[in-house]
């Protein structure tokens, strides 16, 4: 059943606001999301409630805030269908679980000489962590190309792997194109030869159902601000029997287990990765946006979203000069597009006067915009408030821009 978008919109107070006295038609989701008034409310209420620092206290207020923190973990497990909830680790974002786990699985299992892959079409937060371990280890970072459409080169792929590759590195969804990855064939092929896979899915948890056990994959990274979530907040998802034969991260508070100044033995999952007062408050957040996107259905968002991409594509096309930036054979909601002869960065500015916020520029993914030998793209990204009415707004903006700078 398609979702009551009227309804879904009145839960978004920014949503109502009007910009250069244009209603606002905000598509830059891929960047953030903005947020349901049960999200707000649900932060609002631990400062106005319960707010103590977690784990550590004997006194009422910590007991509730440590219970929510934990629930907010075990909601997240259940989105994802993690095994356990220790598998799920907080951390600020996609780009500190990449970290996380180009650091810990770095430093336990890698050393000269060995292989990291990643794909083309990848988010700087999953190249400049392994490039990172990489230098630090004297180890080779190794890119599987796409194809003019943006789809990943499977069988490239395939030759990549080796002996001496540790781990395959892909996004979910291409934060430019859109692109899906097939990710539990890459998976397969990863572990046929013995190769664990960490997902980037900061672009596919707010979109796609997600299940970890299904997909099989061996790490999986997520923002909570791309998902109606407060920023602050993301997860890194690893195989217990992974993260618990890696090294910690950072080193603090909660990641212990006993200190003296000879040595420190370390905390069990998932707190060994948790060093430090975590943003309970964010979490506890994140645990109602999951509510907010089951009270919907991924499968519902995402056939909402991709109805709007289609139309998107199909009005945005028939302008002269236009050009598709990524015609992957599965698209999430993101539409990236050129114009000839304009600058990305003046069509969203003009874009911006009429109330529509777009992203420009290289999306986080220079090598990927390079290897289309363009300065940028305009990018339009769908979150499930958007409407069929935006769709048209957007075309008819981008129109009268390509008519305005012709
Ligand atoms: N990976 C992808 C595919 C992304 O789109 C983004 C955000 N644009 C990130 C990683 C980084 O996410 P964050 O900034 O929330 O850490």
């Amino acid at each position: 059943m398609s979702p009551d978008i009227e309804s879904i919109r009145s839960q978004f107070p920014i949503l109502g606001q009007t910009v250069y006295n244009k209603p606002l038609v905000y598509l830059d989701n891929g960047a953030t999301t903005q947020k349901p008034q049960s999200v707000i409310d649900a932060v609002a209420d631990v400062y106005v409630r319960c707010n103590s620092n977690i784990h550590r206290g004997v006194h009422r207020l910590s007991n509730i805030c440590t219970e929510a923190f934990e629930e907010a973990r075990r909601a997240v497990a259940r989105h994802i269908n993690a095994a356990c909830a220790h598998e799920v680790i907080f951390t600020r974002g996609t780009t500190e679980s990449i970290n996380l786990a180009a650091f810990s699985f770095g430093e336990s299992f890698c050393a000269q000489g060995d292989e990291i892959v990643i794909t083309a079409m990848e988010h700087h937060s999953n190249i400049v962590p392994w490039q990172m371990l990489c230098e630090r280890k004297g180890m080779k970072l190794r890119v599987a190309p796409i194809d003019a459409n943006g789809d990943l080169d499977l069988e490239a792929l395939g030759r990549l792997l080796n002996g001496r590759t540790r781990l395959v590195a892909v996004a979910h969804v291409s934060n430019v194109m859109g692109t899906v990855n097939p990710v539990a064939r890459i998976v397969a092929m990863a572990h046929a030869a013995g190769i664990p896979v960490l997902v980037d899915a900061a672009q596919s948890a707010p979109h796609l159902p997600i299940d970890v056990q299904a997909l099989d994959c061996d790490f999986m990274a997520f923002s909570g601000h791309k998902m109606y979530a407060p920023n602050g907040i993301g997860v890194l998802y690893g195989k217990e029997s992974w993260l618990d034969r890696m090294k910690p991260y950072q080193g603090g508070g909660e990641m212990i287990e006993k200190v003296t100044f000879e040595r420190t033995t370390y905390n069990v999952l998932p707190f060994k990765f948790e060093a430090g007062t975590p943003d309970y408050v964010a979490a506890i957040g994140l645990h109602r946006a999951i509510d907010f996107i089951g009270s919907i259905g991924l499968d519902a968002i995402a056939a909402h979203e991709h109805r709007l991409a289609r139309a998107a594509i199909e009005r945005l096309t028939a302008i002269d000069g236009l050009r598709l930036i990524g015609t992957p054979a599965q698209r999430a909601g993101v539409v990236s597009f050129v114009i000839d002869g304009i600058h990305p960065y003046d069509i969203g500015l003009l874009l911006d006067k009429m109330g529509i916020a777009v992203r420009t520029g290289h999306h986080c993914a220079e090598p990927l915009i390079d290897h289309f030998g363009i300065a940028g793209t305009v990018r339009a990204s769908f979150a499930v408030y958007n409407t069929m009415a935006e769709v048209d707004a957007l075309a008819a903006g981008v129109r009268r821009v390509a008519e305005m700078m012709k």
